[in-house]
C-alpha cells in the first residue's frame, strides 16, 4: 500500500491522502478537498484515481468532489447513511465492507459515529496496519461533537471499536491538531513526560511531512485513551468536584471532552 498525505495548508488544516496500488498504480482520493493538489501528487506518481473515499459529509471532506470527478470521473463512495448530505455519492458503504485499490490494497470499512452519525473509518490490514481516521480520531485527541455528532456515541466508538486496534496501527487523521492537542493532553495530565517530548518532537515541523503516529503512541498521549490514569482523574475532579472516587470510563471520557469544547 502506498500512501501520500497531502498537507492543504488551510486554515482548517486538513489532511487529504492518496492511497494506491504498487502494481496497477490505481489511487483512491480521502476527502480530497484539495483536489488540485491531489491531482497534481496523482499525476506526479504516474497514478490514476479512480475513487473518491469520504469519512463523512463535512464540507471541508466532500467540497473537493465535484472537481475531482469531472477530472478524473471517479466514484465517490461514503457512509451509506450520508447518501442524503454527500449529493454526487455513487455507493453507500457499511460496517465491514471491504474497499479494494487496485489488486494489492483493501481497506476495510469502520462505522465509527460520534463526530457526525455517518462517519466511516478505514482500516489498511493488508500490509502495514493503518487507520484513515477522518474527524473521529486525531494525533493525541479526538473528534468534536458539535456538527451533528454525540459524545455518548463517540465514546463507544473509542472504546469498542479504536481501542482494540494493534498498537502498530499507523494513524493518519483528517486535521493536523497534534501541537494543540498535545497542549490539552499536558493541561490534562501535567505529568505525561511522552506528551511532553512528543511536543518537543512535533513543534514547528514540516507539515508536508508530518510525524504519522501508531496507535501504541496515542495510548500513551491521547488524553481520550487515558480514561483511568490517576492524574487525569484527580485534574477533571479539579473541575468537577462530584466525580466519583473510581469514575467509570466513560463519565470520565465525557467530562474530558465536554472540557475540551470550551478549552
Ligand atoms: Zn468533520
Ligand atoms: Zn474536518
Amino acid at each position: 500500500m502506498l500512501v501520500e498525505q497531502v498537507w492543504t495548508d488551510n486554515n482548517y488544516r486538513n489532511f487529504n491522502y492518496l492511497i494506491a496500488c504498487p502494481e496497477t498504480g490505481e489511487a483512491t482520493a480521502i476527502d480530497p478537498l484539495a483536489y488540485d493538489q491531489c491531482l497534481a501528487v496523482a499525476k506526479d506518481k504516474g497514478w490514476e484515481i479512480t475513487q473518491i473515499l469520504n469519512t463523512h459529509h463535512h464540507h471541508d471532506h466532500i467540497g473537493g468532489n465535484p472537481a475531482m470527478v469531472k477530472a478524473t470521473g471517479a466514484k465517490v463512495l461514503a457512509h451509506a447513511n450520508a447518501s442524503d448530505d454527500i449529493p454526487d455519492m455513487d455507493i453507500g458503504l457499511n460496517a465491514g465492507d471491504v474497499v479494494k485499490i487496485g489488486k494489492t490494497v483493501e481497506l476495510e470499512c469502520l462505522d465509527t459515529p460520534g463526530h457526525t452519525m455517518s462517519h466511516m473509518c478505514l482500516l489498511s490490514r493488508t500490509d502495514v496496519p493503518a487507520l484513515f481516521s477522518g474527524d473521529t480520531m486525531f494525533n493525541a485527541g479526538a473528534g468534536n461533537c458539535t456538527g451533528g455528532g454525540h459524545p455518548e456515541a463517540l465514546y463507544d466508538t473509542f472504546v469498542s471499536q479504536l481501542a482494540k486496534l494493534s498498537d502498530a496501527t499507523l494513524i493518519y487523521p483528517g486535521h493536523d491538531y497534534i501541537s494543540n492537542n498535545l497542549n490539552f493532553t499536558l493541561d490534562r495530565e501535567p505529568d505525561n513526560a511522552r506528551a511532553l517530548s512528543l511536543k518537543a518532537e512535533v513543534e514547528g515541523q514540516d507539515t508536508n511531512n508530518a510525524m504519522v503516529t501508531s496507535l501504541g503512541l496515542e495510548r500513551e498521549i491521547n488524553t481520550f485513551f487515558r480514561l483511568r490514569n490517576p492524574s487525569v482523574i484527580a485534574r477533571l475532579r479539579e473541575a468537577f468536584p462530584d466525580l466519583p472516587d473510581q469514575p467509570d470510563e466513560k463519565t470520565v471520557f465525557l467530562k474530558l471532552r465536554e472540557l475540551r469544547n470550551d478549552w
